[in-house]
């Protein structure tokens, strides 16, 4: 299975959770409220329509 790994810029996601709606398999909030990627084997589909309609435009995979 391919590993996959994302990132998030968190000085420019403005925490819309439009990435956590749509795949909510990578991406959740933390206590603080911010945007966290989950640890995960092999590469969901959703990863590539989150980081197409982030707004700020700050998803990147590694
Ligand atoms: S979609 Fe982009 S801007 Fe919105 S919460 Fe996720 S990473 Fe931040």
């Amino acid at each position: 299975m391919e590993d996959y790994a994302a990132e998030v810029d968190l000085v420019t996601c403005i925490r819309c959770g439009i990435c956590i709606e749509l795949c909510p398999e990578v991406f959740g909030w933390s206590a603080t409220g911010f945007v966290v990627v989950r640890e995960s084997e092999g590469r969901p589909d959703c990863l590539e329509e989150a980081i197409r309609n982030c707004p700020a435009d700050c998803i990147r995979e590694r």
